[in-house]
């Protein structure tokens, strides 16, 4: 349907009526690429309808851009020919409060004769939840923000993406010390108002382990909905941070060698209204289906990894006992394992659910949710074990202990963890071969531009990127 039904034009007019009486001028309209990047068309307030009705044309080239605005090809996508057509998602449409005059909407990405883009990869994260919804899974999920916040150099200072430019942090003071907080505290404050008046659910907010890190987590919502969030989220927080001179990186690895930014992903599993964390005649509680689904994700994380950490970057992160779960094992809240077992306060009947910790944001959310939920689908499907939950770092245990228990490395490497997606049939197929071509070109071009770099050297380059 590339012209929309006449109930969706009147409701985009009515829109612009509304966004146009609140000062809004223009419509930021993003999707977001395979190497993790926020892309954008932006649309007067006043063709929102047409947007809506006849989509905003772009290329399909940007299905094959990397982190650093490089273009390879896949089998399928690459060149300057073609045209997509991106639609606004109406019942997204957020004015910004930290952008005054802008409003946001994610886009679903459609070809011009109206059929849905094999590539778009929030209709693939549609797809994989009612696909879910089909077996009888209702699926909550939900996205942590990490990031760094710095001063923006003033008067030409060196610039930051020079890997020998120390950063200039705007707060000092202990991992996780309320000496940041008072520190930023205006800065702080702004993040949770502009994101509260966005209808976005603040759950927490704390400093974080890095110099200049901070958490922010928001509330749980259906797969499509949690990524679109996260995606608000970001902009949200880099338009505050503009707004007091200062800037945020989500880069998995913002200053190789520290604690870098994770972006993990929870989850949780439902039937009938009923939560599968919350059985009372199984261990743990974890119902069968909900354990075949985590022990399915369990298994895939190898390949999964090249869609949660898609960055040459993100194996700067993953690095042994700095709570970003590089161990291929699950643990009753471990956060040393790559799959954290959360299960709630005894009197919360939905406080169960489960982490990947390993995910970072350079992923894109949409194929993390849709792979994630693909992995899950496909653990029931085969009965997937969930093998024994696993306590303390494994990262502090000897070699041999670690093979004793069978406890192994996830892929240490962007190539390692690309192999594994390429040979995942299961995610091929949930992927499609158009949108798995394209998120594999993408990976092996970024690990050919990277290949020989020092760390330093990628995580100055790739700093600023997302
Ligand atoms: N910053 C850590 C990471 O890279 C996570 C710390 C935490 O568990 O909150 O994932
Ligand atoms: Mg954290």
């Amino acid at each position: 349907m590339a012209s929309r039904p006449a109930e969706q034009r009147v409701e985009a007019r009515q829109l612009a009526a509304h966004l146009d009486a609140e000062g809004v001028r223009n419509i930021a309209v993003t999707w977001i690429d395979n190497a993790g990047i926020a892309r954008v068309k932006a649309v007067p307030t006043a063709r929102i309808g047409n947007a809506a009705e006849r989509g905003i044309g772009m290329s399909p080239v940007f299905d094959v851009f990397t982190s650093d605005d490089a273009i390879t090809e896949s089998p399928h996508l690459g060149g300057p020919d073609g045209d997509l057509r991106l639609f606004p998602v109406l019942d997204r449409v957020t004015a910004l409060a930290a952008q005054p005059g802008w409003a946001w909407a994610p886009a679903d990405r459609y070809d011009q004769l109206g059929t849905p883009h094999p590539a778009c990869q929030r209709d693939f994260a549609r797809r994989m939840a009612a696909r879910a919804a089909a077996a009888g899974i209702g699926l909550r999920m939900g996205f942590e923000t990490e990031w760094v916040v710095a001063r923006t150099p003033e008067g030409g200072g060196p610039h930051p993406t020079d890997p020998h430019t120390p950063l200039d942090y705007p707060c000092a003071g202990p991992a996780y010390g309320m000496t940041r907080i008072v520190e930023l505290s205006d800065y702080l404050r702004d993040i949770t108002e502009a994101l509260t008046v966005q209808g976005i659910e603040v759950l927490q907010l704390h400093p974080e382990y890095s110099p200049g890190q901070f958490e922010v987590s928001t509330a749980a919502a259906d797969p499509v909905r949690a990524a679109d969030d996260v995606v608000l989220v970001r902009e949200t927080l880099r338009a505050v941070s503009a707004r007091h001179g200062l800037r945020a990186s989500f880069a998995p690895s913002v200053v190789a060698g520290q604690v870098g930014n994770g972006c993990h992903l929870h989850l949780s599993l439902h039937r009938d209204g009923h939560s599968l964390h919350r059985t009372p005649d199984a261990a743990l509680g974890l119902a069968p289906d909900a354990a075949a689904f985590l022990g399915g994700i369990l298994a895939a994380l190898p390949a999964l990894l090249a869609i949660g950490c898609p960055s040459p970057a993100s194996y700067l992160r993953l690095q042994p006992s700095q709570w970003a779960g590089v161990y291929q094992c699950w643990g009753v809240e471990n956060r040393e394992a790559a799959l954290r077992l959360i299960t709630g306060a005894p009197d919360d009947p939905d406080g169960g659910n489960a982490e990947i910790k390993t995910f970072d944001a350079a992923a894109n959310p949409y194929l993390a949710v849709g792979a994630v939920i693909a992995a899950g689908l496909h653990g029931i499907e085969t009965g997937t074990p969930l093998p024994d939950p696993v306590s303390g770092d494994p990262g502090a245990l000897g070699v041999r202990e670690r093979s004793r228990r069978g406890i192994v490395r996830l892929p240490a490497t962007l190539t390692d963890a690309t192999d594994h997606l390429e040979k995942s049939a299961a995610l091929r197929d949930a992927m499609g071969e158009v949108l798995h071509g394209a998120v594999l070109a993408v990976r092996r071009a970024e690990e050919a531009q990277f290949a020989g770099s020092e760390a330093d050297e990628i995580a100055a380059a790739t700093r600023w990127r997302w």
